[in-house]
């Protein structure tokens, strides 16, 4: 049994010197590939330099909501720079309106943006949202359905979003916050998305899952994917084995092209 890290982030400086170690453990634990996210233009380089050093690790490339203040006046070139020079997906981007004092037309502007290059250069998205459901649906209603599959990345929606996101090409990821004891929106989101639409991932290095006997202060890291699975497909009742086939199976169908991309450079 085998599995895919949807989203993390091998890139961040609180884990990047142990990476060669965090890639041996996830290849042991069976987490077969990784998509690692860029978050700003500071760090493609180094999430491009990871997937030549390891046939394990998918890139992406984009500007998070919390750092679209950093970008420069060239970033567009940047990133389709990167978008065309590697076999990757675009992200992490979205929109993030937790903190009423971010620049949410800035950020709306930044996302429209990477949602125009994934339809145009035909690339899976990995999208972050919170707090801005109306915004995103206001958004995908413009510009209408990907033509390659995307995700949204530990999803923290409520479960009666999910068709409206399925209907638009979406993927729904789930993260360590499924194992949350107190996660009961999630779990429900879990329960409704149909068994062809849901993928993992830890976002490594942050949501540490819950595990019984350890520490939730450590950092997060792929390895830990199959726990997160075991708990997730507990929490709904589901047999894990083939929670994970799914998980997995599905995975492949959205970030497909990276790999075979990479294998043919
Ligand atoms: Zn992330």
């Amino acid at each position: 049994m085998y599995f895919i890290d949807s989203h993390c982030h091998l890139h961040d400086s609180r884990i990047i010197l142990d990476v060669l170690s965090i890639e041996d453990r996830a290849k042991i634990a069976n987490v077969q590939h990784m998509v690692s996210c860029a978050t700003k233009e500071s760090n493609f380089k180094l999430t491009a330099q990871l997937s030549k050093d390891f046939d394990s690790i998918l890139p992406c490339f984009g500007i998070h909501p919390w750092f679209v203040d950093s970008i420069s006046e060239n970033w567009k070139e940047q990133l389709e720079h990167y978008l065309i020079d590697y076999s990757s997906g675009i992200g992490e981007t979205g929109l993030d309106f937790t903190d009423k004092t971010w620049d949410r037309e800035k950020q709306i502007k930044v996302f429209e943006h990477h949602l125009m290059l994934a339809r145009e250069l035909e690339r899976p998205i990995s999208i972050h949202i919170r707090k801005a459901w109306d915004t995103f649906i206001h958004i995908l209603k413009k510009t209408g359905k990907l033509k390659v599959p995307g995700i949204i990345h530990s999803y923290s929606g409520s479960a009666d979003m999910i068709p409206i996101f399925e209907h638009y090409g979406l993927y729904i990821s789930f993260s360590g916050s499924v194992t949350n004891p107190n996660s009961k929106k999630v779990v429900n989101a879990l329960e409704t998305v149909s068994k062809k639409r849901f993928v993992l991932e830890t976002d490594t290095p942050d949501i540490y899952p819950y595990i019984a006997g350890v520490k939730s202060s450590r950092l997060n890291e792929p390895k830990n994917l199959p726990a997160i699975a075991q708990v997730a497909a507990n929490r709904i009742g589901v047999d894990f084995e083939k929670f994970s086939k799914c998980a997995y199976d599905n995975s492949l169908s959205v970030f497909r092209s990276i790999l075979k991309g990479k294998k043919d450079n």
